[in-house]
């Protein structure tokens, strides 16, 4: 099997030769964490937004959707909590000079012994084979029991110093557990400390603490400030979401791999606002849906898990991770949280404004619960085309890169290539392309043999790709290629479209 972190560099790599991603400024060396999104990347980060937007605004009669500034008045983040306790406690090893968020460490190293677990597991199937009894076993061998209430212990010392803001509990913990560093292997750690992350600036002229902004850390605040404006304005009732696509800005202190962490990043967040004392319900209701959302994606359900937080935020009385299996393993994709009335009653008490809805059912005015789901584009982007990027050995031995992209997210849909450059088959090919491009991201290729044109189709991901010859002019059809099985048949170029259609409609994903 691949190394992990050779499939990292190999996607990191194919992303910025075919076109994705690029570092940003990278003519005065890059920007730390900061990446630009070539001519394919925004295609497929376009084709995400819509997909997820869909899903929530179309087909959903209760949920519409906004866009919000992102400078918002200061005292929003009063509010929200986000300028008193939106905070990473961090930790520096003195030898590497690294730094690290101490919660992380302490998570990786309960992963360690997870791993741990299963391979006892895998050992277990292999000794046992057809006899073996998964379920008894994890429940009664010694190792797995020893190791999960190792992990167990672990946990509640975590939620314990975390959750009362204990720092010399959390170093104590690093220190007991004898975490090291990745880097220089010592246990030569700093005491933990507590670091903001949100990014401030100076609004107009005048300088000093009053006109300190914030880029926002989420785009969530956007929506609770305006449930009023939208709740009357669009005559919504209860249960509705109000959904937003946006820019959200941390200034992360461990900003690694790729876009899976990154400085300036965009969330697709959805906030629904219930009945207090339903929301136990809804937030079930949305783990699930967008459990289906991401697996009808097909990269796989084995690389999804849930993970119920240990650390709630400030916010949530229930949260829940949908972790994915990217090449650094599984990490979170996206978060579903119960956050109570919390924003909207914080939000009431500093701007002085009632943010109440009448429930004409209940004859009563109550502030909503709410129910978030956000996921970041960014990582979604990874997960996407870090699980559809494969080298592939064919039957005849050669080799080819391919991305099997979702084809409706796919930036190309079809590339029209005529056979030779002459006896009017570019003109025949551009014909088609004209019929196509009203409905279908097309791109015309007439450069190299059909072979290396297939091969660049793929590295690529188009679902499809055209070939016009003579055969063309005399009869109007034309081979047609599937990407993924490589058949190629011949059919009527009236026919293309429907061909093309049913396989890249988003619709598929939608139902
Ligand atoms: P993490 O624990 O990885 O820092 P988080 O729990 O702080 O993430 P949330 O505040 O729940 O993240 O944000 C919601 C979503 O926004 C995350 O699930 C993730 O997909 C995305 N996200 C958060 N921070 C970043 C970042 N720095 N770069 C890219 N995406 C991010």
């Amino acid at each position: 099997m691949e190394h992990k972190e050779d499939k990292l560099k190999e996607v990191i790599s194919h992303a910025k030769e075919y076109g994705f991603v690029f570092p940003s400024s990278e003519i005065y060396d890059g920007l730390a964490a900061t990446y630009d999104y070539g001519q394919l990347g925004s295609e497929l980060k376009n084709n995400i937004k819509s997909y997820w937007w869909k899903s929530m605004v179309q087909m959903h009669e209760n949920i519409v959707g906004i866009d919000s500034a992102i400078f918002m008045h200061p005292t929003t983040w009063k509010a929200s909590g986000h300028v008193d306790a939106f905070n990473d406690p961090l930790i520096d090893n003195k030898d590497s000079k690294k730094r690290y968020r101490a919660d992380v460490l302490i998570e990786e190293f309960i992963e360690k012994i997870r791993m741990k677990i299963e391979k006892e597991v895998e050992k277990g199937i292999k000794k046992f084979g057809d006899d073996f009894d998964e379920t008894q076993f994890r429940a009664t061998h010694p190792n797995v029991l020893r190791n999960k209430e190792k992990i167990k212990e672990i946990e509640d010392r975590m939620r314990e110093t975390l959750g009362k803001n204990d720092l010399e509990g959390v170093y104590n913990l690093i220190v007991d557990l004898e975490i090291v560093c990745p880097i220089s292997g010592t246990k030569n750690w700093t005491e933990v400390r507590q670091f903001n992350l949100m990014f401030s600036t100076e609004l107009g002229s005048v300088a000093g603490d009053a006109s300190t902004i914030y880029l926002r850390p989420e785009t969530a605040q956007g929506i609770f400030v305006n449930f009023l404006n939208v709740q009357k304005s669009g005559r919504m009732k209860i249960p509705f979401g109000i959904a937003q696509i946006g820019k959200a800005f941390r200034n992360e202190i461990v900003a690694r791999q790729f876009i899976f962490r990154m400085r300036e990043f965009e969330q697709m967040e959805m906030q629904f606002f219930v009945r207090p004392g339903e929301e136990m319900k809804w937030y079930e209701y949305w783990k699930e849906a967008r459990g289906k959302w991401h697996k009808a994606l097909g990269l796989g359900d084995q690389n999804y898990r849930f993970h119920d937080h240990i650390k709630l935020a400030h916010y949530a009385n229930a949260a829940a991770d949908i972790e994915f299996n990217f090449p650094m393993g599984f990490k979170e994709l996206e978060g579903i949280h119960s956050r109570t009335d919390f924003d909207l009653k914080q939000h009431e008490q500093f701007s002085g404004k009632k943010l109440q809805y009448f429930d004409p059912e209940l004859n009563q005015n109550y502030v909503p619960f709410v129910v978030e789901t956000s996921v970041g584009l960014d990582r979604m982007f990874l997960a996407v085309l870090s699980a559809s990027h494969k080298n592939e050995v064919l039957e005849d031995g050669s080799e080819r890169t391919v991305l099997s992209l979702p084809p409706a997210l796919a930036p190309y849909k079809v590339a029209i290539m005529p056979l030779t450059k002459k006896d009017g088959l570019p003109e025949k090919a551009r014909e088609i392309i004209d019929q196509l491009k009203f409905d279908f991201l097309c791109q015309y290729d007439e450069k190299d043999s059909i072979g290396k044109r297939y091969r660049r189709q793929d590295a690529i991901g188009t679902p499809f790709s055209v070939t016009v010859d003579h055969q063309t002019l005399e009869d109007n059809t034309v081979t047609i290629r599937d990407r993924d099985t490589m058949e190629q048949i011949r059919v009527n170029v009236a026919d293309l479209f429907s061909i093309i259609d049913q396989k890249v409609n988003m619709r598929k994903l939608l139902v």
